[in-house]
Parts: structure tokens; sequence; C-alpha cells
């Protein structure tokens, strides 16, 4: 197993305190890795401020071609990066193979075709005598830090982009989830020239914290919770470094009186529930229409109680344990203390699922009001909560009153209804008869507290390069 660090092109193990890395199927650990300490976060950071001078002056068609090796690198050895998604986040194995690995190869190739296609919008002659150009350049270095849901998906959301824009990367994978993008450097350091991505290891509040501060990175680029978000801004303040900010979510979903309920039924079944819940798209805050309510309770909840998880066979589980013991009893505290409101009932689920290990019941809470606090924060678990509505206007009312504003859904048979909907609700993304499907063609990126970059798309690559301006003066 790969256990070093990426610093320049040497590879290094931290020096600093030992993270025990967890099996959250089991609880074991698996290893023990050192974090990095300042004088390695530096050396990272200046091996990326050096390759920067040569790798900004690549052209899109040479990076591109890395990116492609990149692609190819990952698909080779496909088995092997789900191997170890699955033993760091406990995931399916199937759910990585079918799913995450194929869209994590295409967002590399989607990035080595965008850049070969980036446009400047205008040149021309706005003064008499001068040709102005507009350029999209690199910004620098970016620290780029993920979380650990989805490791090595949000490396490829956060990398593909900034080196395709000609950007170097300094890499922090989350402290608990770190092996899958170990194993990826030792195959970047292959294909890049040295010190175009660096990886650390380490905490959020010590390397982390190292990282955002450092005065050589001119981008931060961050997928976490808001209060980090916060943090974030707060370092990026002191020396006017660009942020990119993917946070969490509590995504509503409207479902109107006209749906096809079973569509619905299995549509939430999984979206509510992929990953365990753990993601911040998740189809979580159901508002149901008065005439289906009953229904759709009865029928999630007895769909809900059949996700199989924790079975021995684990080409059988749709879903995995939480991360960790810590994010176990979150989620269980928050389904206890929604418990005890006399106007809840817990349809199906609510408790831990193992002994061993860090499973919990995929969970349907009915009857929750907008004021509860299972419908007001983020759970990150395999829980969704209903929520009756009689007049369609209370249902937006109540899908917008959120602090978030990164994904929705809009359920029903109504064209007009639907679009009328979607343009009123105020998130990044309104899906209509689906919910949680991202092609690497189109943003992801929310609004409010959810953060303001765009991951995927040509969005990113916007977000990572910056507009300059170039005049020429005739001289005549
Ligand atoms: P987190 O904020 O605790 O950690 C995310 C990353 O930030 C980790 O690598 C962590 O080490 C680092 N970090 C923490 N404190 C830091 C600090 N002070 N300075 C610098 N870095 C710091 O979040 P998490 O628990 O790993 O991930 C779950 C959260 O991420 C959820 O809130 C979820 O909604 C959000 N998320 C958002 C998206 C999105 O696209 N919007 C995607 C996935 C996860």
């Amino acid at each position: 197993m790969d256990t070093k660090m990426l610093i320049g092109s040497a590879f290094e193990a931290g020096t600093e305190t030992e993270e025990i890395i967890l099996n959250p199927k089991t609880g074991s650990e698996i290893l023990k890795l050192p974090e990095a300490s300042l004088d390695q976060i530096d050396r990272a950071v200046g091996a990326a401020k050096k390759a920067f001078t040569g790798w900004s002056r690549t052209t899109p068609g040479q990076r591109s071609g890395y990116l492609l090796r990149i692609a190819d690198a990952i698909e080779r050895d496909a088995a092997a990066y789900a191997a170890l998604e699955a033993l760091n986040c406990g995931k399916p194995i199937n759910a990585v193979i079918n799913d995450e690995i194929p869209a994590i190869v295409d967002c590399y190739r989607f990035f080595a075709g965008a850049v070969r296609s980036m446009t400047g919008t205008v040149s021309g002659e706005y003064l008499p005598g001068h040709t102005s150009m507009i350029r999209r350049d690199p910004i620098g270095v970016v620290g780029s830090i993920a979380p650990w849901n989805y490791p090595l998906m949000m490396m490829a959301w956060k990398l593909a982009p900034a080196i395709a824009g000609g950007n170097t990367v300094v890499f922090k994978p989350s402290e608990q989830t770190p092996l899958s993008a170990l194993k990826l450097v030792r195959a970047m350091a292959d294909i890049l020239p040295e010190g175009v991505v660096n990886l650390v290891l380490g905490r959020g509040d010590t390397v982390g914290n190292a990282l955002i501060n450092h005065r050589d990175v001119d981008m931060i680029s961050i997928t976490g919770d808001v209060a980090t978000g916060k943090k974030v801004l707060q370092a990026a303040a002191k020396s006017v470094k660009r942020t990119h900010l993917e946070l969490g979510g509590k995504a509503p979903v409207i479902v109107y009186d006209d749906v096809d309920l079973e569509s619905v039924v299995t549509g939430l079944r999984a979206f509510g529930f992929y990953n365990a819940g753990q993601d911040c798209t998740a189809a979580c805050r159901i508002y149901a229409g008065d005439k289906i309510y009953e229904k759709l309770v009865a029928d999630l909840s007895s769909a809900v109680s059949t996700i199989k998880l924790n079975d021995p066979d684990d080409t059988l589980n749709e879903i995995g344990p939480l991360i960790s013991r810590r994010q176990r009893d979150r989620v269980a505290s928050f389904v206890e203390r929604a418990a005890e409101l006399p106007h809840i009932s817990v349809t199906t689920g609510g408790k831990p699922a193992s002994e061993r290990g860090y499973f919990f019941q995929p969970t349907v809470i009915a009857g929750a009001t907008q004021e509860d606090e299972i419908v007001r924060r983020e759970v990150f678990g395999p829980v969704v909560s209903i929520t009756r509505f009689k007049d369609p206007e209370d249902a937006i009312t109540w899908a917008n009153d959120s602090d978030y504003g990164l994904a929705s859904s809009v359920w029903t048979k109504d064209v007009s209804k639907a679009m009328q909907t979607a343009a009123r609700l105020r998130y990044g993304c309104t899906w209509i008869n689906t919910h949680f499907m991202l092609v690497n063609e189109m943003p992801h990126g929310g609004l409010k507290q959810s953060g303001y970059g765009k991951d995927m798309s040509s969005y990113a690559l916007e977000d990572y390069t910056a507009v300059r301006h170039v005049m020429i003066n005739h001289g005549g």
C-alpha cells in the first residue's frame, strides 16, 4: 500500500502526529499515517511554486495529453482503486466500480477536452489604434482540500480543472480517507512534471490550517463543512487569496400530488440513501402533497426497510457504514432528538445497525415540521424526513427556507408546475422527476452557505483561471 506523501519528486513520510486510519465496516485499524510537518508543507508549496513557471507555459494540448494519461492510469488499475476506496470508506465494492470509478475517469477526460476548447470572449479595437484581447490564464498554486465522502472523486473534481487550467496543486486529502489519493499520486508522479501535483497528509486544524494560511498559496479550493469554509474565508482575507468553496447541503424534495408514486419511491430509496446519505446532495428533506402523503410515508418506509447493508457478501450491499463512530453517534443523536417530538414518528430504522463498525439503519422520519432540527440541519447519514404540505406555496417557501443552497428536486407530471417551481428554487441545481444525477459537462455547486465554487463543467475551468486583458498599441 502507498503511504508516502509527494513533495516535488520525493516520496516522504510525515514526521508529526500519527493518524489512525480505520476500516469503517469493522472499526479496526488499517494503518497509521504520520502527518506533515510545517517544513514539509512549506517544501510542497515551494515545489508547486517552482513547477508553476514551466507548467503554466505548456499548451492546452500538452496538458490535455497529461490528463488523458492520468485517466488511463486510473482505468487500468480500476479494481485496485476501488478496493482501496471500499476499504477506507466502507463503500460497497460494486458502487465504487460501477458508479464512482467511471465518473472519475470521465472527469479527467472531460477536462482534457474542455481545456482545448476554452475561449476568451472578445478581441477587437475598443480604443482607436489599440487592439484588446481577453486571455484566461492560470492563477498559480492551488491549495486543495478534500472531504471523506468520495475521496477519489473529490480529488478528480479539484485536480482535473486546476491542472488543466495550468495551475499547480498541493492536495490534502481528508485525514480519515487518504489511501486512494496516496496511490494516485504515485501514478501522477510518473506522468506529470515534478511539482505539478504534491500531496500532504494531516488534520484540518494543523496541516489544512497551514496550507490555507501559506503566503505562496494563491487559491484555496475546499469541499467540506460550512464552518470549515468560513475558516478558509478568514484565512484568505489576510492575503486576498481566491477561494473555491463547496460546502454542505440539505436538499429539499417537493413531491406534488399528481406524481407517479411508484417511481418517486424508487427514486427516493436510491437518492436519499446512496453512500449511506453521506452526500451533500442527498434527497433528505421531503415535502409531500397532502393527498399522497400517507401512501408515500408507507411505501417509502417499506422500500427503505429493504435496503441491503452489512451483508457478508459485499456484492449484495447497497450502502455501507458511516465513516466513523463520531459520525454514527452524531446521526443517532439527530434521530433520537427527532423521535422525542410528539408529532414525529420514525417509520423505519432509527438505530445503529451493527455491533462492529459504524452501520446505521436506513431511516424514515414522518410528521416532521419546518421548525424541526431534523428538517433544518444537515444530518449526513441515511435519514430522510417527510413533511406534509397542503398549499404548494408553503412547499416552495419551506424548501427555500434553509441556509443551504446546493441541490433540490421537484416531482410532478405537470411540466408547467415543474418549470415554475424550478425557477423559484434558490439552489445550485434543481432536478425534475429525478435527483442526484451528475454529468461532467454540467456544473455542480451551491448558493447561500453551500458555497460558490463550481465543480465539473467548463464553469470549473473558469473558476480555476483568471480573466486578463492584454492591449496592444498599434504604434502608428
Ligand atoms: P470538514 O470540513 O470537517 O473537512 C473537510 C476537509 O477540510 C478535510 O480535509 C479537513 O481536514 C479539512 N479541514 C477541516 N478543518 C480545517 C481548517 N481549519 N483548515 C483547513 N482545512 C480544514 O468536512 P468533512 O467532515 O470531511 O466532510 C463533510 C462535509 O463536506 C459535509 O458538511 C458535506 O456536506 C460537505 N461536502 C460538500 C460537498 C459539495 O460538493 N458541496 C461534497 C462533499 C462533502
